[in-house]
């Protein structure tokens, strides 16, 4: 996994603090793009990637991916799947965003692997440690139906493996998760 690590973004590295979140000191410094720090207070806070996870569920009549109807990557197909929430281990997050978004979770999952990923909303890049799952129903057996739930998302569609282009993948990190998955169906 090396040579197609996504791309910084317009705040990758940028002290987008312009004031200390703890004493209001103007201008903390950004450390090793790892950290903010005040000179005035002494405040460290540290930028983390945030974690999300996502789950590939494999029917028989194809991958579920939802088709976005939100920016980022409005229009773009992604798996269902979100950010952890405090507190939250993966799987379960990975579970709670599929019944979330399309009104359903598979009975199990099992771990694919994770990918960094930068996410830019609201000007602010948020960098990601995006978690994967799968779900390859059992013996061909069908999927109840799917339709998106929260808004995210305009449609739910069923593609094979092989019919999803590339180019129509939301994410770099939807793309490697993709390929790694389709690596296991030999
Ligand atoms: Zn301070």
């Amino acid at each position: 996994m090396t040579g197609d690590e996504p791309e910084a973004g317009p705040a990758a590295g940028a002290s987008f603090f312009r004031f200390c979140p703890s004493c209001g000191a103007a201008g903390p410094t950004f450390v090793d793009n790892k950290f903010w720090h005040c000179r005035a207070c002494g405040f460290d806070f540290f930028r983390n990637a945030a974690a999300a996870a996502g789950v590939i569920i494999h029917g028989p009549e194809g991958i579920v991916l939802l088709e976005r109807s939100l920016e980022p990557r409005s229009g773009k197909l992604a798996f269902p799947g979100g950010f952890v929430d405090l507190g939250e281990r993966a799987e379960e997050a990975a579970l709670r965003e599929c019944r979330e978004e399309i009104g359903w979770a598979p009975p199990e999952i099992e771990y694919l692997g994770s990918y960094p990923n930068l996410y830019d909303y609201g000007g602010v890049g948020y960098y990601t440690c995006d978690i994967f799952y799968f779900y390859r129903a059992p013996g061909g057996s069908a999927l109840p139906p799917l339709a998106p739930r929260d808004g995210e998302a305009r449609r739910v569609r069923l593609l094979p493996p092989r019919a999803i282009q590339a180019a129509d993948l939301a994410f770099p990190s939807t793309a490697w998760a993709l390929g790694a998955y389709a690596a296991t169906l030999g």
